[in-house]
This record gives structure tokens, C-alpha cells and sequence, in this order.
């Protein structure tokens, strides 16, 4: 096969790299090559299969990493532009999930992926299917890639393979590992928008508990960032959108990180103080453990007494000290856990560090081989949960492709 523009992997920034890649050189042959049996398999299973596929806040806060992703989104068309005017696809901020989330109207992925396929077959990309890429040789004059049943001849190529989140949507990394074989400098990896390990001891008891509240990543005094959301502890990890997003700080903080999590946010250390006492007054014939009957569900009350104090719980409440009270007090308002591990890539949904700034230009064009360009989550970006993954995906794949189609036969750029 020879072709103009291959563009390996069938993902979000690949369907929008080779769009628009061929909207730029019409006349150019464009490929979107796909490990799995069919492109845009994370893109439906994206949003719970609703697609989050943006955000209305977009900041340099909601992303990490070596290259600067706003740059890149604030130079394409915006989610109205591309998604809207450009596919046809209708919008809506929704009201779950990160605030300022937007989803496709039809609260369907498959909206999405339809919509995007639509454009790129009338545009007249190709599609080859069950293609896994396992070698890309560079040549004078474009690149040979191979799989164990292909030999493709591309001019340029786009490299749109993911990371290795959520490996059943055909991202393991391999091309990343093949990037690195070829002398890419690849920042640190680990899981990000993902749920953090703690030591199961620490959260004995609290298996499906859902508790809303305020949690802050630490290393040592540190504060590092403070997300506001539903923790949900599990047998061991504790998850949750807030701590999706901490979950990024674990490749720089790794061995310090630790999590502190305010239970009750919107009261002041005083209030509850003065609350607790109350029900010290009102409860003191009843044992411990009915103490916070009331203010948390049952496993967490239970909980956060016998982690708070040193004795049985089935002693009367009226025994509590004040500097008891004052230790439950401080583990409402800071409960704290040391974090022993990111999760499994299974359970992460991005992927934190990947193809370093260092090696591509502000084209995303590689700067160790011309002609080779990059989108999407190989490259070292990761975002937030609420939208900022897809965003970067689509605004890196628009760039790349349209930087990518420059200069190929009928190429519209004046
Ligand atoms: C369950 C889940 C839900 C998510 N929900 C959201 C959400 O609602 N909003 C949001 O912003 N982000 C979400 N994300 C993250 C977001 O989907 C990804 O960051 C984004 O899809 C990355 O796009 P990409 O094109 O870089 O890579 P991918 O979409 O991962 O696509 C890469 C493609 O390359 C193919 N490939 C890999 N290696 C090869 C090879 N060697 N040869 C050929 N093909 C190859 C893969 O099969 C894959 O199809 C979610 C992620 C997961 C896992």
C-alpha cells in the first residue's frame, strides 16, 4: 500500500486529525489505520455513553504535563465550531459530572463517533481495520510501517495511538514503546483521572460508602491542589471524580502523597465543635457508636469514632472527653490517608505523562523525523475529568492534521 497521510490509531484525535488532514489536501490519500475491529470504541465508552466531550471552562489548571495543551486548543476551532457548525452535532452543558461539562445533545456517544465517521467517509478517508502497527521505519522519503500483514508506504504520518489507559479500547502502549525505541524522550508514566491505592487497613469498614466533601492532595505540609466532590471508598482505593483528579500528582509525589479529606466542609471547626457537644448533651446515655447517627451514614459514623479514640465504642457517650470530641472533631474536618498506589491502568481513564515537549514543534510536528506529526493522549498531556481529555484529543488531532496536510497535492492553505 503507498499512501499520503496514514494515521495510526482510530481514537478521538485520530477520526479528527484525518479529517482534517483531508479537508487541508483533498487530493491526498488519507488512511485512519485501527488496531481494533472498528475505530472509536473509547469515544462511545466515553461519559458513561454519554460523551463528555468538552468543557466550557477550559484553563491551564485543568491540565498537567510538559506541553501547553490551551495553546494548542485556543489556535483550532472550539467544540461549537468543529462539533456543531462543522459536524452538525447538537450540544448541551450538562448538569452532571465536572461543572461545565458538554455532551451531545442526544446524550449518546454514538451521536459522536456517527457523526465524526459521516464527515471523514464523505471526505473520503480511508479505514483499515484490525491493523496493528508494530514497526514504523523511517525513510528518505516518508515512512514504512508494518504490521504482521501489511507493509504501508505513507509520505507522512499521524501518530494518534493513545496511552495506556483502559487497555480493552486498544491502548497498551505499544506505540509509546515503539516511540521510545526510536529515541523519544517519554515523560514519566502513571495513571491519571483514576482512583488512588490506600492501605486497605486504613479504610477497613468503609467499603461503598459515598460521602460529599472536600479533598486536598499532599506531600509532607504541602498542599498541592483541593477538589470539591463524592469520595467513594472501596475495599482499596478511594475514588470519585475529586480524586480522579489528584490522581496526576501521583507520578511526581509518589512515596509522600497523601490525601486529607474534609467530611464536612461548609461547617467551621467551631460550629461542629459546638455541634458535637450537643449531641454529647442529647446522647449521653446512648454508646459511642450512635454518637453520629444523624451526620453520616451508618459505616462511616461507626468509623470515624473508633478511629478518632483509643477505646470501646460501646462505652456511653457521655464518657467522651472533650479532647475525645476534639479528636473526632479533627478527623471530620481532616481525615487522613497516606497514598500507596495509583490504580491499575484498567480503571484509569487517561494516561499521565507520554511523548515529551522537547521533541515536537508548536505543528506537533515531530522534531527528530519530518513528516511525522502527534495527537491526542501519546503525547504529554493529560486533563481533569469533565471533558479536558477529549477536548485536548480533538484540538491536538485537528492541529496535527491540518499542520500534516500542508503542502500535499491540492492543499487549500494560501
Ligand atoms: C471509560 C472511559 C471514559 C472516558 N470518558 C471521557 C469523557 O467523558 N470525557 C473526556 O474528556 N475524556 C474521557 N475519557 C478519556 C478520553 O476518552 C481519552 O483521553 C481520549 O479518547 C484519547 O484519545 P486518543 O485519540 O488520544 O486515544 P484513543 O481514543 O485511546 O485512541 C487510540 C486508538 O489507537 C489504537 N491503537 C493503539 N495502538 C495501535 C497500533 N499499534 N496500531 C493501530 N492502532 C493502534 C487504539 O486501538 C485506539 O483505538 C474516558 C476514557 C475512558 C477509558
Amino acid at each position: 500500500m503507498n499512501i499520503d497521510i496514514a494515521v495510526i490509531g482510530g481514537g478521538a484525535s485520530g477520526l479528527a486529525a484525518a479529517i482534517s488532514a483531508k479537508e487541508i489536501a483533498p487530493a491526498a490519500n488519507v488512511m485512519v489505520i485501527e488496531k481494533l475491529p472498528r475505530v472509536g470504541k473509547k469515544i462511545i465508552a466515553s461519559g458513561n455513553g454519554k460523551c463528555n466531550l468538552s468543557n466550557v471552562n477550559i484553563s491551564e489548571y485543568n491540565y498537567h504535563g510538559s506541553l501547553n495543551a490551551v495553546k494548542v486548543i485556543s489556535a483550532v476551532p472550539d467544540y461549537k465550531e468543529f462539533f456543531t457548525e462543522k459536524l452538525g452535532i447538537l450540544c448541551t452543558i450538562g448538569s452532571e459530572g465536572k461543572e461545565g461539562g458538554v455532551y451531545p445533545r442526544s446524550n449518546s456517544s454514538s451521536t459522536v463517533l456517527n457523526a465524526l465517521r459521516l464527515r471523514s467517509s464523505k471526505l473520503g478517508v480511508d479505514e483499515l481495520c484490525s491493523c496493528d502497527i508494530n514497526e514504523i521505519i523511517p525513510k528518505k522519503s516518508g515512512f514504512i510501517l508494518r504490521s504482521t500483514d501489511n507493509e504501508i508506504f505513507c509520505r507522512r504520518v499521524i501518530i494518534a495511538a493513545g496511552g495506556y489507559a483502559a487497555p480493552s479500547f486498544g491502548t497498551d502502549g505499544s506505540i509509546m514503546r515503539i516511540m521510545k525505541g526510536m529515541g523519544y524522550k517519554i515523560s514519566k508514566i502513571c495513571p491519571a483521572v483514576a482512583p488512588l491505592k490506600v492501605d486497605p487497613n486504613d479504610i477497613r469498614g468503609l467499603k461503598g460508602v459515598r460521602v460529599k466533601g472536600e479533598i486536598s492532595a499532599y506531600s509532607g505540609n504541602k498542599l498541592l491542589r483541593t477538589e470539591k466532590g463524592e469520595l467513594q471508598f472501596n475495599e482499596n482505593n478511594i475514588s470519585g471524580i475529586c480524586v480522579f483528579n489528584l490522581a496526576y500528582l501521583f507520578s511526581e509525589y509518589e512515596g509522600s502523597l497523601k490525601l486529607r479529606a474534609d467530611l464536612l466542609p461548609e461547617i467551621s471547626p467551631q460550629k461542629l465543635f459546638g455541634y458535637l457537644m450537643t449531641l454529647r448533651r442529647e446522647r449521653g446515655e446512648l454508646p459511642i457508636e450512635e454518637f453520629l447517627t444523624g451526620a453520616f451514614v451508618k459505616n462511616l459514623a461507626v468509623y470515624l469514632v473508633k478511629r478518632s479514640l483509643d477505646r470501646s465504642i460501646s462505652n456511653s457517650v457521655s464518657s467522651l472527653t472533650k479532647q475525645e470530641i476534639l479528636a473526632i472533631c479533627g478527623n471530620i474536618k481532616g481525615l487522613e490517608f497516606k497514598v500507596c498506589g495509583c490504580s491499575s491502568w484498567q480503571h484509569a481513564q487517561a494516561t499521565m505523562g507520554g511523548i515529551h515537549n522537547s521533541c515536537v514543534d508548536e505543528n506537533l510536528q515531530s522534531k527528530l523525523h519530518k513528516g511525522l506529526y502527534f495527537c491526542g493522549e501519546i503525547l504529554d498531556v493529560a486533563g481533569d475529568c469533565g471533558g479536558y481529555n477529549l477536548q485536548w484529543a480533538w484540538s491536538s488531532g485537528i492541529m496535527a492534521g491540518k499542520n500534516c496536510g500542508k503542502g500535499l497535492p491540492n492543499d487549500k492553505i494560501k
